[in-house]
């Protein structure tokens, strides 16, 4: 005897919670299947005890530069058993919530891992659930390396399960989550390499973004290693070696930690008994409605490998609900013009096209506008680390389609300039804002 649902989402993360809830709210019987603790790589393992983290390395920060405020000096020293267990209880408080969400909504929880045993078909801890509808929102893992020794580093799960702070630890990858977690440890007070395999880190990022943070990292301390392709690792914890295939080595290192890339988590999904497809890559492709090869089979999320971004596997879900069950038939996902922050030591925000981007669509017609200077912020300090500020725009009215920022606040600075993007402003609506003075925000309006 199974039991049948109008949606089932398999993975209770941002996608897949947020998919059944408002399937739920539209009066659809909705349930999610969950193998691990409720909210995903967000809440557990992601966005959340990551931003933790940074707000940590940013408190060290502020108290270093204290004294030029005329502070005493102090040389901070954190407790990271303390700081961990702090961190963790917090997302105990969130896991439950997530479930007091779920019940509120009427959402029906299953715990176990979810497969297909055909397309409208799923088992569950040996349990049958049939569904209408049912969602791919599994989500990825990190990638690990096929070196020998790799098995010596940690991955980004690893690195969040760590109970003491290594002392010399070598980042591998360059892209954002290589980028966070190497300046969390340099901040903390680690002596912290960041091994790229190229010149600088977040490749397809604007060119202004990564010359500005191949500047900034060394200010911060983290040591750029560049052209260093991993080939080895040998010893053991407190005297790791990072061999490259150059010949080159990193030695005495406490912790490799792997953030060379995630993976779709697909592992033992049944995707073969439901007749759902996946590309080159493990991802599962979608059409533009989230509707993958088989009709009624959708998938959301980072398991799409479009966007791998919390807001943007909620924004998917909500809206695939809203479609089935909530009367709007028209309402998707438009996947541009999504602003992403980068939680660097300063932070980077930046939404729609790079320059170069830009240009290789637009040619000629492109016109751009930067700043850099030293933010407020580093008034009384011998320590500066220099803001950088782009905006990119297109034709003769110059409608901005890209706005770059790196520096003191631009995480926080973005999310209003993402709408103006959206909505089609020009290089003129900014003009004819008046400014806020005195802050860094205003040299976005007063470029040019
Ligand atoms: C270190 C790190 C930092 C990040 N920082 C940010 C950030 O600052 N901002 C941001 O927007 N994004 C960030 N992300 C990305 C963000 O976490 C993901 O984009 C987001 O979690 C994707 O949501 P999802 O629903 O697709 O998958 P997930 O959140 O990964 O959820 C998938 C869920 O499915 C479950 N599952 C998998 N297979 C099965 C199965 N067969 N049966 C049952 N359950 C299953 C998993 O246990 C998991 O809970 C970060 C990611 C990492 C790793």
């Amino acid at each position: 005897m199974s039991q049948h649902f109008d949606l089932i989402a398999i993975g209770g993360g941002s996608g897949g919670l947020a998919t059944a809830r408002r399937a739920s709210i539209h009066g659809a019987r909705a349930a999610v299947i969950e193998s691990a603790r409720l909210g995903g790589t967000c809440v557990n393992v992601g966005c959340v005890p990551k931003k933790v983290m940074w707000q940590a390395s940013e408190a060290a920060e502020m108290l270093r530069r204290a004294s030029d405020y005329g502070f005493q000096s102090v040389e901070p020293s954190v407790d990271w058993p303390l700081l961990k267990r702090r961190r963790d209880a917090y997302i105990e408080r969130l896991n439950g919530i997530y479930q007091r969400n779920l019940d509120k909504d009427g959402v029906t929880l299953f715990r176990g891992h979810g497969r297909f045993l055909d397309a409208r078909t799923l088992e569950v801890g040996g349990e049958r659930l049939t569904a209408d509808h049912i969602v791919i929102a599994t989500g990825g893992k990190p990638r690990w390396p096929s070196v020998p020794g790799a098995e010596l580093g940690l991955d980004s799960d690893g690195f969040f399960a760590m109970e003491q702070r290594p002392e010399r630890v070598a980042v591998v990858g360059a892209g954002y989550i290589a980028v966070e977690l190497a300046g969390v440890l340099a901040g903390l007070g680690s002596d912290t390499s960041l091994v790229v395999r190229h010149h600088s880190p977040l490749r397809g990022f604007d060119a202004m973004l990564q010359q500005g943070l191949v500047e900034a990292l060394p200010q911060h301390g983290v040591e750029v290693v560049s052209q260093f392709i991993p080939a080895a690792i040998s010893g053991r914890p407190g005297e790791l070696r990072l061999e490259a295939g150059d010949g080159r080595a990193l030695e005495r290192l406490d912790a490799v930690i792997w953030a060379i890339g995630r993976d779709a988590n697909t592992d033992d999904l049944g995707l073969e008994q439901a007749g759902v497809g996946t590309d080159a890559y493990g991802n599962i492709p979608v059409d533009q409605w989230q509707a993958t090869n088989v009709p009624g089979v959708y998938a959301l999320g980072d398991i799409t490998g479009q966007v791998p971004l919390t807001p943007v596997a909620i924004a998917a879900g909500r809206r695939l609900s809203d479609r089935l069950f909530g009367g709007m038939p028209e309402r998707r996902l438009e996947y541009h013009c999504i602003p992403t922050v980068v939680f660097s030591h300063p932070p980077i925000g930046t939404v729609g096209l790079t320059e170069e981007e830009a240009r290789a669509v637009h040619g000629n017609a492109v016109a751009v506008f930067s700043t850099s200077f030293v933010a407020m912020h580093y008034a009384l300090s011998e320590h500066k680390i220099r803001t950088h500020m782009k905006l990119v725009t297109v034709g003769d009215e110059q409608r901005i389609v890209g706005a770059h920022i790196m520096g003191v606040g631009a995480d926080e600075m973005l999310q209003g300039f993402a709408v103006a993007v959206r909505m089609g402003a020009r290089k003129a609506d900014f003009d004819d804002t008046v400014a806020i003075h005195p802050t860094s925000a205003e040299e976005m309006v007063t470029m040019t």
